[in-house]
């Protein structure tokens, strides 16, 4: 089995027990899995960012589940605080004014996952490396 690797798990990967029990550390009880597949419960997010509005040059928040759909089909987009300072520039690009650049708004990543299993996995993966099964 490939279980008894010389090398660290990748960050994608995590070890699952077959059995269902994390103490059963035989290797025929282990499998590798990828993250994703291992937690349906873990969740990707997207970090909150604040942004400069373009129009007042106020800076706001914007949530990173709001960011999600905001940005679904474009990565550059115009950023307003409000409907109204979006409205101002709408009604400046109609009577003949420039438009603004579109800005690129980097969107960084956090995974949210039940913390009860974290700890599991770290304590199992630590005990696997170092082939130190406890009985
Ligand atoms: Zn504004």
């Amino acid at each position: 089995m490939e279980l008894n690797l010389n090398r660290y798990l990748s960050e994608e990967e995590t070890i699952q027990h077959l059995d269902g029990n994390p103490l059963n550390n035989d290797l025929s009880n282990l499998t590798i899995l990828n993250r994703s597949e291992h937690s349906k419960t873990d969740a990707i997010r997207v970090n909150d960012v604040i942004l400069t509005c373009q129009w007042c040059n106020k800076n706001f928040l914007v949530k990173g589940s709001k960011l999600r759909q905001r940005l679904r089909s474009d990565r550059n987009s115009n950023s307003f605080c409000s409907k109204q300072c979006s409205g101002k520039y709408g009604q400046s690009v109609q009577i003949g004014n420039p438009r603004l650049n579109k800005v690129k708004i980097e969107r960084t990543y956090y995974i949210e996952r039940d913390n009860s299993n974290i700890i599991n996995e770290e304590q199992n993966i630590g005990e696997t490396l170092t082939g130190n099964t406890e009985a």
